[in-house]
């Protein structure tokens, strides 16, 4: 099963932009330029992409925590901006890692075209595992795989942005749905390693700015829910969370974490 094979004609080669077509088992482009298809169906469009400090173990851990409720709030917020500003045509998750958010937003992919991109192999990995329909490829936030005007939303959760490739590959009135941690999001984790943070309080200011810089603002709200947590949540919430880049679980006292708040600001936007 390799469902994106019949959609070839929403990518464009990222190294010469020629039209890609869909052979046996890659997509090429005229130039020669061929992107493998791994057996698992998804599209590497970055051979070169490391595996980086994001490990199998991380996205297994956030892929748990995901599941585990605390982002339903988001979730719904996100259905109802789509069914708003772009109730049809294809969704591109940038900055998918392994795919939670895309898969709770779109369970049912054969409804609308789900297309999760991150530059992580492992996290695509993990995305394509089990299969379901939607299309999975490791890519380059800063060189999109796609044709221009080919997709009606971008989502890009809690992930590094490229702006003007979104804009890029947004359709005419498509829109950009992007989510930026509150000052609030994770403060339980912020109190725990409070000593070793650079910078201990967080300001989501700049990444608002600069994101209505870029596109119309169609709306702005937040999300903001404290829930309880078992041992085996704040572990896994420890394991997956870059505020413990740098930070040994076993110096902290882990058994403190009984609570997290989960506090967001959701942004759509359309190109100026
Ligand atoms: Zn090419």
């Amino acid at each position: 099963m390799k469902p994106i094979l019949d959609h070839g004609a929403l990518f464009r080669c990222p190294l010469c932009h020629s039209p890609l077509l869909a052979g046996e088992t890659s997509l090429r482009c005229e130039k020669g330029h061929d992107f493998a298809l791994s057996k698992k169906g998804y599209a590497d469009f970055c051979p070169a992409a490391r595996a980086g400090a994001y490990d199998q173990t991380l996205f297994d851990s956030r892929s748990r925590f995901i599941s585990g409720g605390f982002y339903g709030e988001l979730v719904e917020a996100l259905r109802r901006l789509l069914n708003e500003y772009a109730p049809q045509g294809p969704l591109l998750d940038a900055g998918c890692g392994e795919g939670s958010f895309l898969k709770a937003l779109c369970p049912d992919p054969s409804a609308r075209l789900c297309l999760g991109l991150d530059l992580s192999r492992p996290g695509i990995q993990r995305a394509a595992r089990g299969g379901g329909g939607w299309l999975w490829a490791v890519g380059d936030l800063s060189r999109l795989p796609l044709q221009t005007g080919s997709v009606a939303a971008v989502l890009n959760v809690l992930s590094p942005a490229n702006y003007p490739e979104f804009a890029r590959v947004l359709r005419p009135g498509g829109v950009v749905l992007k989510v930026v941690p509150g000052a609030r999001y994770l403060c339980e984790v912020r109190a725990l390693v409070r000593d070793r943070l650079r910078q201990e309080e967080y300001s989501n200011d700049r990444v608002v700015n600069l994101f209505s810089d870029r596109f119309d603002l169609l709306s702005q709200r937040e999300v903001c829910h404290t829930y309880p947590l078992t041992p085996e949540q704040g572990a896994d919430l420890l394991s997956m969370t870059p505020l413990m880049q740098g930070i040994e679980k076993e110096q902290l006292d882990t058994a403190a974490l009984t609570s997290v708040t989960i506090h967001l600001a959701i942004l759509a936007g359309r190109p100026r």
